[in-house]
């Protein structure tokens, strides 16, 4: 059987594989022909509990597709940040940091969007698109020419393409195949994620309280008195935690809680997801470019996984419309090395500074606990080295691509 082809073929039909085919159906008005390929069931993906952060720039994104109104009022602006330390047994939580989150244009640098709403909000569009996803699909092998690529799925079909782009996760498949080689490490720590309901409104607030095992954020969802839980645990307490009936997580929430927000309840099921970390040494070779968790997965210390994962779908769908426009190949070196450059420092710089978040805040030597706090409490008293931090987390500094921007390319 001939091999089905198209322009551009993308594994992995998560957040950044979908954002990417919807922005490049958009921007090229439907003259590149896209499919999307995932090897899980439809409809077999486990509820997704988490609140995304979500930058400014992201915002951008997502309202220049036409997904941002579909998720709006389920979108929580944060008003302000409020990072706290301080031991658990302590009543008293120390204010390290507090600021203002608006950009200097006055838009929220950031809001809090439930992570299932935005995975159906993208689905929705992806179908009333008429895009290609191709389920129960992964790529087992792939083959490059200097005209394009041939990837061979296991037990189904043969694609072939001038573009292949791996969003395929952690565990990528298609960047594996490519030859991209990753770096990376596990952390001894487990991410535990909740929501909880308080009787007090947060007015938007969000806060990073620093314990010895990692962050404790809490993450304003809207109307004002629930909100998203990001526990960081080191693992063998995380899974006692877990294990705990609900009048003891509750209690455990509380001491976290240190009395904030009021009288606390449970509002929905626990989840716990391992944390670990990874790089890959480059991210394109061969026709193959890589976004998103395949190219990177950070620490959730500051939530920015996904923002980065749209800051690569921005680049890369510039790229590939600036080269099509240009009538050159959108797969050859030139197109690949223009998105290699324009997101590796970008990518690599925010992956070791979570990591280095995570080292310098998630344990209890004094010497970096006195470095800490006077690193916080000197940008407290510098206004504008905090304007700096709002607008790098809102994703709007360097060179921005245009869909960060708001506009198609
Ligand atoms: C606890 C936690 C909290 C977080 N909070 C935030 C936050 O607040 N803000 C933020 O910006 N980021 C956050 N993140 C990071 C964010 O979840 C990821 O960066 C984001 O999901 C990456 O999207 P993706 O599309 O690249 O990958 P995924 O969402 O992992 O999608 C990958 C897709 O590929 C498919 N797939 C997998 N393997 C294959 C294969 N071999 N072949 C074909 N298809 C395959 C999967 O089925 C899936 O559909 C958080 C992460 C964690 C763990």
């Amino acid at each position: 059987m001939l091999p089905e082809r198209f322009d551009i073929v993308i594994s992995g039909a998560g957040f950044a594989g979908v954002a990417l085919a919807l922005a490049l159906r958009q921007a090229a008005d439907g003259a590149l022909t896209v499919a999307v390929l995932d090897r899980a069931k439809p409809g077999a993906a486990t509820a997704d509990l988490r609140a995304f952060a979500i930058s400014a720039g992201s915002v951008h994104l997502l309202q220049a597709l036409g997904i941002w109104p579909l998720i709006e009022s389920e979108a929580q602006p944060v008003t302000a940040i409020n990072i706290t330390g301080g031991k658990l047994e302590s009543p008293i939580r120390q204010t390290l940091l507090s600021y203002d989150n608006h950009t200097e244009f006055g838009e929220p640098a950031s809001y809090i969007v439930p992570a299932a709403r935005l995975r159906d909000a993208l689905m929705v569009t992806a179908q009333a698109a008429g895009l290609v996803i191709i389920p129960e699909t992964m790529p087992s092998q792939l083959t490059v020419t200097s005209g394009g690529i041939e990837i061979v799925c296991a037990g189904c079909q043969t694609f072939s393409a001038q573009l292949g782009v791996a969003s395929d996760g952690r565990r990528s498949s298609l960047r594996d195949l490519a030859g991209i080689k990753t770096v990376g490490w596990t952390y001894p720590q487990t991410a535990i994620i909740t929501t909880v309901a308080h009787s007090e409104l947060h007015n938007g607030v969000a806060t990073q309280h620093f314990l010895e095992a990692g962050p404790f954020a809490i993450l304003p969802l809207t109307g004002g008195h629930r909100s998203s839980l990001v526990w960081t645990e080191a693992t063998a307490e995380a899974i006692r935690v877990m294990a705990l009936n609900d009048a003891d997580f509750l209690a455990a929430l509380e001491q976290r809680f240190g009395g904030i927000l009021g009288t606390l309840h449970l509002d929905g099921p626990r989840a716990a997801q391992p944390l670990d970390m990874h790089l890959s040494r480059s991210l394109a070779s061969g026709r193959v470019a890589v976004i998103g968790d395949a190219a990177r997965g950070v620490h959730p210390i500051a939530g920015q996984g996904l923002n980065l994962a749209l800051r690569d779908v921005a680049a890369l769908t510039e790229t590939i419309i600036d080269t099509a426009r240009l009538g050159l190949d959108i797969g050859a070196p030139e197109a690949m090395h223009r998105y290699e450059r324009w997101r590796r420092f970008d990518g690599a710089m925010s992956a070791a500074a979570m990591d280095g978040l995570n080292r310098l805040f998630s344990n209890d030597n004094p010497a970096l606990r006195a470095a800490r706090e006077a690193g916080l409490g000197l940008t407290d008293r510098l206004p504008g080295l905090k304007d700096f931090f709002v607008a790098e987390a809102a994703g709007l500094t360097g060179a921005v691509p245009k869909l960060l921007a708001g506009e198609l390319p």
